[in-house]
């Protein structure tokens, strides 16, 4: 190996065991396989040969942004580089005419968040992990999170795709303007598609005025599955909130017995975050309305009283997965979907399944976090019907085994096995059609 990239122009290259041992996980519990190198392209001729040279000696390349993924998408399989675009060169640069803003791969999400607000303006996609992940990774697994209820998935707000395909050179799909309708988009067939299709280096993603006002509201109740229906009778009585997470009464109760200090302090058996961002959201009559609508559930709501409030309420939501994955090193962590409307039925269903789980997350889109605590010490077989079984229960109820997770390696089986044939097929036709020689991201999703 040492040979296929001997004079790699533009990168940096990993090759001691020791240097290639933090590769070999992200946050989920799939572990890889030790990669031939670790790869940190700086410029297109670093990635030109990179591909010449995996054609040539057939092996695969695997992306990496943060590494924060949940699904082990970027762990390296069998004869795999890992491409860690941590190096790859560029500026963020926001234009407020075109309302749009361009950066690499390498950025982190929080600086490209960040970047838009200087300018009084918004880029919404929020998954918890936005202080650690990379725009790159996010586009790469279409992430969510808290405010995808009202603002959508990444994929919602991206222009144009700069991506590496299996030429060796790197094209733009897209342009910088939301009409663009000149075929149908590559540019959204990479997005969310975890990095086997080609490789994303960089984006010009859309952008919206940012929201000044902000109705932040804690939500305890004492019959948690009275919050099932919520989600749904909000919208229906004309209510979008930014974000409306819970905890159940599990999770609140270990957060609460071992969390840092905010989070010993929330009240109720169970618990909603409920946000608001639009204008006129903090006006009493706007308030009004929605005490009328959740009627005697309203009791104990909480109105956070200023930004440090806010953020404290943030503070211990955003910890959360990580906080659980402490206590608990080898859980499972699965983010299954139902329509809002089917809550309720999902939740009778898992009662019925029997896994020991606990259930946090986006209960505003039907995204939830179902975790097993104890996955590492039940027997497998027994793990894999548990898993398949809450994947069934979700599709049954028109749902999805992924909302923002992706698939990786960790749900490839089920996504293959529960997944209608012909939308395998034609996923796989597409792969040969872009990747025929199967370099990218090799024995990931299809
Ligand atoms: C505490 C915590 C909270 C989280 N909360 C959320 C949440 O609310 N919502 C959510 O959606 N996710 C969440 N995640 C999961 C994760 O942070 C997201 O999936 C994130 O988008 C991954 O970004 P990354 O840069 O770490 O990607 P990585 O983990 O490095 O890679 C993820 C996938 O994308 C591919 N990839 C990475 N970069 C590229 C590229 N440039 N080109 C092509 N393919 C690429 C990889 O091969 C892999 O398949 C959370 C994770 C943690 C640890």
């Amino acid at each position: 190996m040492d040979d296929f990239l001997t004079g790699l122009p533009e990168a940096t290259v990993l090759r001691d065991p020791s240097d290639l041992e933090p590769f070999l996980r992200d946050e989920s519990h799939v572990r890889g396989v030790l990669p031939l190198a670790v790869v940190k392209p700086r410029g297109p001729s670093a990635l030109r040969e990179l591909v010449r040279r995996a054609k040539a000696e057939g092996f695969g390349l695997v992306p990496r942004g943060a590494g924060t993924g949940k699904a082990g998408g970027c762990v390296p399989t069998a004869r795999t580089v890992v491409v860690d675009l941590s190096q790859w060169p560029g500026d963020i640069a926001v234009s407020a005419q075109d309302l749009s803003l361009s950066a690499p791969a390498s950025a982190p999400l929080r600086d490209v968040k960040a970047a838009a607000e200087a300018q009084g303006l918004f880029y919404p996609p929020d998954p918890n992990s936005w202080e650690s992940c990379a725009l790159g990774g996010t586009l790469a697994t279409n992430a969510g999170g808290p405010n995808a209820c009202k603002y959508g998935m990444t994929r919602h707000w991206v222009l144009a795709v700069d991506a590496l395909l299996e030429d060796g050179e790197i094209h733009r799909f897209g342009i910088s303007s939301v009409k663009a309708n000149a075929g149908p988009s590559l540019g959204q067939l990479l997005i969310g598609s975890e990095g086997v299709f080609g490789l994303i280096v960089g984006a010009t993603l859309r952008l919206t005025p940012l929201p000044r006002e902000h109705a932040t509201l804690l939500l305890p109740v004492r019959r948690w599955e009275d919050l099932l229906d919520l989600p749904g009778r909000l919208c229906a009585a004309g209510y979008q909130p930014s974000a409306f997470e819970f905890f159940d009464p599990a999770v609140l109760a270990e957060l609460r017995a071992h969390g840092p200090e905010e989070a010993r302090r929330l009240p109720g058996e169970a618990l909603a975050i409920l946000e608001f961002d639009e204008r006129g959201c903090t006006a009493e009559s706007f308030l009004e309305g929605l005490l009328d609508l959740l009627g005697p559930m309203a009791e104990s709501l909480e109105l956070a009283s200023d930004e440090r409030q806010r953020k404290a309420i943030w503070a211990v939501r955003r910890m959360t997965s990580a906080f659980l994955k402490e206590r608990h090193p080898g859980k499972v962590s699965e983010d299954i979907v139902v329509p809002r409307s089917r809550l309720r039925a999902f939740f009778e269903g898992l009662g019925r399944l029997g896994a020991p789980c606990v259930t946090y997350g986006h209960l505003g889109d039907g995204n939830l976090h179902v975790n097993l605590l104890a996955a590492d010490k039940t027997d497998p077989a027994l793990l894999e019907r548990q898993l398949n079984g809450l994947f069934r229960l979700a599709l049954d109820l028109g749902g999805t085994l992924s909302g923002e997770h992706g698939i990786g390696l960790a749900k490839r089986e089920a996504f293959l096995t529960l997944s209608d044939p012909a939308h395998i097929r034609a996923l796989r036709a597409v792969k040969r059609a872009l990747d025929p020689c199967g370099i990218f991201n090799p024995g990931k999703v299809i």
